[in-house]
């Protein structure tokens, strides 16, 4: 009945098409007046069983048929269906999960495909979001008349809004972290892998950036998984925010973060990215009433340069990752090829260092803390000092944050801390000991009761002993911490707020916690006598502020007479560094005070002359077509001093081969016998690591289409191996062995 009454319906639109429909249900041929209506009564009873329906189109893809169950399972009038195009009754889901392969119906309907089980949303001219969202899954082939002339399609339809609408649901879970609603790995692998397919074809470049936070397990343990959560989708929405459409930020799990950035390949504007990422993620965080600091680090890869595929890109993004981390928290680093050991590296130096720990092969060393007006040593700092059997001296700079990562620093903690007791207890008594508290060591439970064991193990008096604390401690449970600086207070020792000025400096924790000292950081003595007139100013101030708040101040890492003046003028009572001493060994130490007096005087450069990056480097100079070997003495962000090459003109434009794809051009600014001097046309760029880089490279695009097999940088020498080769001249300059 159904289907008469609705071919009926259609008829009376078009009386004339009636018998002609019928008929192209059937097959082509005699259709007899039985045959014909048991066909319709199969077909009736097909769409009264609900299992589907049936729609038909004419040759210009309108619908012409519908079931008519169909429109009232719609709830549209049937005038509202017919004779509309089937393109715009359906739409394909352009996010169809898992069936990304389809083609849109408008190009199955124009290409006169068969269509199987294609999923359609129906989308009769309303918005998507004021309608309830209704699927069809429909399959129709084209039918073809007797002269071979196409005159439409026949199809089958049923609704499955329901298991589609789990599925969309499905696959969001599946493809989004359902914490911070960012895309979780598999999406941004997928992603990833997508997109470096693309931008192969188009040679183009896509950079990957790899975050990981510093101390976000801290808050996780102090402060509570849900804090730990909330924290996480504050993370997410302050990348976000940076980012914007730039790029896709995911997160990876627990807190990791990555980060696609198509078209960015700049490792200048990558860096400056980088560095706003690591100051906003490093600002505090709000956690119902408590606060949190965290940090993060960054490792950047990029495609074509650094990798192709997308594991050759996360595997060099991870390892630079690991680099940033192990070179100091909240640093950025490019990968470059030699950071492929340094993971490697890391974990054998742990095991190295805690065999050293329990062989008492580690030592400490002590450097002098001076009174200003008389020059007397009021006090010593431990400094941890490791000999490592084959690799010699490595730094606490280096070692103290791989135990950082293990518990190996709470033991190597106790160890200095109970050396440094012991020692000082011989010590005149007006001679105290500072100890290094690692953030980790100070966030343990019980390490009052450590500090307590300490000092009755040795008889040292609490007032003679004073830690050292960084900014990073006051992170995680507000009230935990108040405990213990209330616990150490309680046993009497002094409390020292280290490197002060590099971290969040933020004024409340003077307020809170109970220090006795102040200890300013040594980069601002480094930079107050140059042209960076803020940091002497910000000595004076942290000096003012102290004294203030009844505090102490050591200004730390004074070298040269011009800042020992400078410093002193601002108002500087006590001071640590080269001037007065290095550390020195416990013998020396020991000896210096026998008399019972420790007195020195200061001794040094009248100028503090800034740290050169002195270097000895072989690079390759190209001129013109000719490649000479010279090596790179001094490099800064406009310019470099080159050894090794004679005659060479002012004015002679040269490009510095400075490894790894990095090209720079350059013009000779000075020309003595065999050095010259250079200046960059685009400046260097920061490479994260205390380095310089070039802002970008030799494409390995531009290298593949002059004839080399398209890979990331190979090591070697590029424009010369690249170029085609130019007729070959003379050499001009000549090349000297330096
Ligand atoms: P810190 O606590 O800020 O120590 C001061 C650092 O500055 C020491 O480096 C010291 O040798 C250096 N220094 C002092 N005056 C000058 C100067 O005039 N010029 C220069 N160039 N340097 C100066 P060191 O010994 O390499 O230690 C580095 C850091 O390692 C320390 O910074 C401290 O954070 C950490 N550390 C060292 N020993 C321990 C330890 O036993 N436990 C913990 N947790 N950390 C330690
Ligand atoms: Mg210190
Ligand atoms: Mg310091």
């Amino acid at each position: 009945m159904a289907v008469r009454s609705l071919f009926r319906g259609f008829g009376e639109r078009s009386p004339a098409a009636e018998p002609e429909n019928v008929a192209q249900f059937g097959d082509v041929g005699v259709i007899l007046p039985g045959d014909l209506k048991r066909r319709l009564e199969v077909l009736e009873d097909f769409e009264q069983a609900g299992i589907g329906w049936l729609w038909a189109s004419d040759a210009d893809g309108h619908l012409i048929y519908i079931s008519e169950n169909a429109v009232q399972k719609l709830e549209q009038p049937l005038e509202n269906l017919l004779a509309k195009s089937l393109t715009a009754l359906f739409e394909t889901d352009p996010y169809n999960p898992g069936e990304r392969s389809d083609r849109p119906l408008a190009f199955q309907l124009s290409a006169r495909n068969k269509i199987i089980d294609l999923t359609v949303r129906f989308a009769p001219g309303r918005s998507k979001l004021e309608e309830r969202q209704t699927w069809w899954s429909i399959s129709g082939h084209p039918k073809y008349d007797v002269n071979g002339d196409f005159i439409g399609y026949r199809g089958s339809a049923k609704d499955i809004t329901v298991e589609y609408e789990r599925k969309l649901e499905d696959s969001r879970l599946a493809e989004f972290d359902s914490l911070t609603g960012l895309a979780n790995r598999h999406r941004m692998n997928r992603k990833l892998e997508t997109t470096l397919a693309a931008f192969k074809a188009a040679k183009r470049a896509c950079s990957l950036m790899m975050l990981d936070l510093d101390r976000f397990k801290h808050v996780n343990d102090t402060l509570g998984h849900q804090a730990g959560d909330d924290l996480l989708k504050q993370v997410g929405e302050r990348l976000g925010r940076i980012i914007g459409d730039r790029g896709e930020i995911g997160r990876l799990g627990g807190d990791e973060f990555q980060i696609i950035l198509p078209d960015l390949d700049d490792r200048g504007k990558l860096g400056e990215l980088a560095t706003k990422l690591i100051q906003i993620v490093s600002l505090p965080y709000a956690l119902g009433d408590e606060r949190a600091i965290i940090g993060t680090s960054v490792g950047i890869a990029i495609a074509p340069y650094d990798g192709l595929e997308k594991d050759d890109l996360i595997r060099n993004s991870d390892l630079a990752l690991y680099s940033a981390k192990n070179g100091g928290r909240g640093q950025f680093r490019f990968y470059s090829a030699d950071l492929k050991d340094e993971a490697e590296e890391a974990r054998l130096l742990e095991d190295d260092l805690r065999a050293a720990l329990l062989a008492d092969e580690l030592e400490l060393h002590y450097q002098p803390v001076v009174r200003t007006k008389d020059h007397m040593v009021v006090g010593l700092e431990a400094l941890m000092r490791w000999e490592h059997t084959e690799r010699g001296f490595i730094s606490p700079g280096v070692f103290i944050p791989i135990a950082e990562k293990s518990n190996l620093i709470n033991m190597l903690g106790e160890w200095a801390l109970r050396r440094a007791c012991q020692d000082a207890a011989n010590w005149p008594e007006t001679v105290r000991v500072a100890v290094n508290v690692s953030a980790v060591q100070f966030a343990t439970p019980g390490f009052p009761a450590i500090v307590t064991n300490a000092l009755a193990a040795t008889g040292l008096a609490p007032d003679r002993l004073e830690l050292e604390l960084t900014e990073s401690v006051f992170m995680g449970d507000s009230e935990t911490i108040d405990e213990t600086f209330r616990a150490l207070k309680g046993l009497g020792v002094r409390l020292a707020l280290d490197d002060f000025g590099t971290g969040y400096s933020s004024l409340s924790y003077l307020r809170s916690a109970p220090f006795d000292k102040l200890k300013v950081d040594k980069s601002f003595v480094d930079s107050c006598t140059q042209k960076d007139q803020n940091s002497a100013k910000i000595i004076a101030a942290i000096i003012g502020l102290s004294d203030a708040l009844g505090m102490e101040t050591t200004v730390e890492g004074v070298e040269a007479f011009d800042q020992f003046n400078l410093v002193c003028s601002k108002g500087a009572r006590f001071i640590q560094g080269y001037i007065y001493s290095k550390p020195l060994k416990l013998e020396a130490a020991l000896e210096r005070m026998s008399s019972g007096e420790f007195r020195i005087e200061p001794e040094g450069p009248d100028l503090h002359r800034p740290e050169r990056r002195s270097m000895f480097r072989r690079i390759g100079v190209i001129h013109l077509d000719h490649r000479y070997e010279a090596l790179l003495r001094d490099l800064s962000t406009t310019g470099a001093r080159i050894e090794g090459l004679l005659g060479v003109p002012l004015g002679t434009g040269l490009v510095l081969d400075l490894g790894g794809g990095q090209l720079a051009v350059c013009v000779v600014t000075r020309s003595t016998e065999a050095t010259i001097a250079v200046e960059f046309e685009t400046p260097l760029v920061s490479d994260g690591a205390g380095g310089l880089c070039t802002r970008h490279r030799v494409s390995p695009y531009a290298l593949a289409a002059a004839g080399m097999p398209l890979t990331s940088l190979p090591p070697g020498k590029y424009p010369t191996e690249a170029m085609p080769s130019a007729p070959s001249s003379q050499p001009q300059f000549m090349q000297v062995a330096v």
